[in-house]
């Protein structure tokens, strides 16, 4: 474990009477860098998030975050974190810049400086045009932004975010990215949970995969997508052939799926340079025309069901059907 680590825990336990929701986690995040921590649902990140800010004991195993002990000096953690978490906090009967001012005063800005973060965060969080209305009516969107605005306010050395974007909009979320990245370039180190394997693979540095209370798989996305997923080859002849299956077999790996009109082929593949024009030569070379060639680069999908068994919630690619095997 490194010891500049920002974020750091080692071997943490936690039950829950005879629930076991972390079962020995090792986490270590350096300064300035995103840890995306993904996993089914009851994996147990959550309970990490408590843990690590200061809000949870655990049983087993000890956590730093900021150079500071969470059990022992859970003020000085306290301190340096801002953290939004899946239940708001907010005051329904203020507006979001009062709420903003008042969680920035109450942590001991300045009057002055609050309201000057206050605007900006608003801003940057597309939140200007309802800053001076009551967040009783805010929509679900606008709450889980304001709550973000709220974890920013004080410019925390570290950020501990739990699902930061569930529930947004496509465009809220990449606002969202673009404020994390903004934060990150500033220095702050981040912690984020998401059920989004494309937020994790565009801003997460490195990823922790959990599962039943455990780390099962961790590094950077494109590690964690070599280790674990093949490229897939897709051909599309101009007619059904099947000696194709034959002409392309020394490029793949495992089973060829043929489309029921013979005429598309899909299978793993051993990933080389210049695999596309490999597969148009062999299938020249046979005398076979073809329409399309595709090759697909495993995604964080592939690898979080290789790992888990399961999809991950967004996911939602289908098996087709009509396919047989050949
Ligand atoms: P989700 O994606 O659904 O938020 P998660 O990965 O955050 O899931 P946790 O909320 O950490 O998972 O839960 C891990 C396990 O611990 C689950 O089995 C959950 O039911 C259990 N658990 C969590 N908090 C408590 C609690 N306060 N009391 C009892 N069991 C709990």
């Amino acid at each position: 474990m490194p010891a500049t680590a920002m974020i750091e825990a080692e071997g943490l336990v936690k039950r829950y009477g005879t629930t076991v929701a972390l079962a020995g986690v090792d986490l270590s995040v350096p300064p300035g860098a995103i840890l995306g921590v993904l996993g089914p649902n009851g994996a147990g990140k959550t309970t990490a998030i408590r843990i690590l800010t200061t809000l949870s004991h655990p049983d087993e195993g000890r956590a730093r975050v900021a150079g500071f002990d969470v059990a022992s000096h859970p003020a000085e953690v306290r301190r340096r974190i801002g953290v939004a978490a899946q239940d708001t906090t907010l005051d329904e009967l203020l507006t979001g810049r009062q709420n903003l001012v008042m969680i920035g005063q109450l942590s001991g800005l300045r009057r002055s400086e609050a309201q000057r973060r206050a605007t900006d965060l608003l801003e940057r969080l597309e939140l200007s045009d309802a800053a001076d209305r009551l967040t009783k009516g805010y929509s679900g969107g606008m709450r889980r932004r304001l709550d973000l605005a709220a974890s920013m306010i004080m410019a925390p050395p570290v950020l501990f975010l739990d699902e930061p974007t569930t529930g947004l909009d496509p465009a809220s979320r990449l606002g969202v990215w673009e404020v994390i990245r903004g934060m990150v370039g500033d220095g702050c180190t981040v912690l984020l949970t998401t059920q989004y394997l494309d937020e994790a693979d565009h801003l997460a540095d490195t990823i922790a995969v959990f599962d039943h209370g455990r780390v099962i798989a961790s590094g950077t996305p494109q590690q964690l997508k070599s280790e674990t997923g093949s490229a897939r080859l897709e051909v599309t002849l101009s007619a059904p052939r099947p000696e194709a299956v034959l002409a392309l077999r020394p490029l793949l790996e495992g089973e060829v799926h043929v489309s029921h009109d013979g005429r598309r082929l899909r299978a793993a593949v051993r990933n080389q340079d210049g695999l596309a024009t490999a597969a148009v030569r062999a299938l020249d070379r046979a005398g076979i025309l073809v329409d399309d060639v595709q090759v697909h680069q495993p995604s964080l999908d592939d690898v979080f069901l290789a790992l888990t068994g399961r999809e991950a919630a967004d996911d939602e690619t289908a098996a087709e059907p009509e396919e047989a095997t050949a």
